[in-house]
């Protein structure tokens, strides 16, 4: 009998697969440190494409929602299903700290091999998907808030970045992206319930706000998306970079090698090309 899953255990599939993923459902040669496939999801891609995969891709990351912060606030995430319905349970890299699980979540390496092992935000040097994407033709960018990760470790590629005073920004910059069709790639980055819960704790009000926030502009994302990409096969995804806890009464953190913190779940969906 399979044993239930259960609070104490840690997620097997490593966030360091994703890129490979990402770069085999888009018929690209992945980055030279990649370390493996999440095959899940790539069936999953390959079932919805009718074998054909997708020819661009939507990342939404919402910093640090963890399983547990989706487990117990499941309803909110039903918006996010509603157009990602694949759920990826994955386990993010140590130290679960944003800039060491995005660089590991977009080059397919571990923070050893990528560089980043604690918090600081460097470029990273090393073989990313982005160049990867690049070198096969196509067009990434990034769009983020400013002085974030991801708005920095990614830095000095080929490549378009939009740098924005805060999350909401962040999406409206994304959206007219979207409209103007020119990217092949496109990673929007949002913050709001990581700043919040260091502030409080992951089940404080305003933390319980931030998640409906980023969730609404999962939604708006993906509706972007439908009525602007319909000459092609999209493959959208909620994917943040760690987890969360608090410990006694004190402020919400994260960086332990602890389930709460090390296990996320990420979500994906295909729009697919609208023939007619
Ligand atoms: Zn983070």
């Amino acid at each position: 009998m399979k044993k239930q899953f259960s609070e104490q255990d840690f997620h097997s599939m490593p966030l360091t697969h994703l890129t490979g993923a990402l770069c085999k459902i888009m018929n690209v040669q992945a980055p030279k440190h990649s370390e493996g496939v999440n095959e899940p999801l790539c069936d999953y891609v390959m079932q919805q494409t009718d074998g054909r995969g997708v020819d661009r891709v939507l990342m939404f990351n919402p910093d640090a929602i963890g399983t547990y912060t989706y487990k117990k606030y499941s309803d909110k995430f039903d918006i996010v299903k509603q157009y990602a319905p694949f759920e990826s349970d994955m386990l993010t890299v140590f130290p679960p700290k944003t800039p060491v699980c995005f660089g590991s979540m977009y080059t397919g390496a571990s923070p050893e091999v990528h560089g980043i092992q604690h918090y600081e935000k460097p470029v990273i040097k090393i073989d990313s998907v982005f160049d990867a994407l690049i070198r096969s033709g196509k067009k990434p960018c990034i769009v983020a808030v400013k002085n974030s990760s991801m708005a920095k470790i990614f830095l000095q590629r080929d490549m378009d970045y939009y740098l924005e005073d805060y999350d909401n920004e962040a999406v409206t910059r994304a959206i007219s992206l979207i409209k103007e069709d020119k990217y092949d790639f496109i990673c929007v980055y949002n913050q709001e319930f990581d700043d919040v819960m260091h502030r409080s704790h992951p089940d404080s009000k305003r933390s319980q706000k931030a998640i409906d926030h980023y969730n609404a502009s999962m939604q708006l994302l993906a509706q972007a998306v439908k009525e602007n990409w319909k000459n092609h096969d999209t493959l959208i995804g909620y994917a943040p970079d760690h987890g969360t806890h608090r410990e006694w009464y004190l402020l919400g953190q994260h960086g332990k090698n602890i389930p709460r913190d090390m296990n996320i779940t990420h979500f994906y969906g295909v729009i697919p090309k609208q023939t007619n």
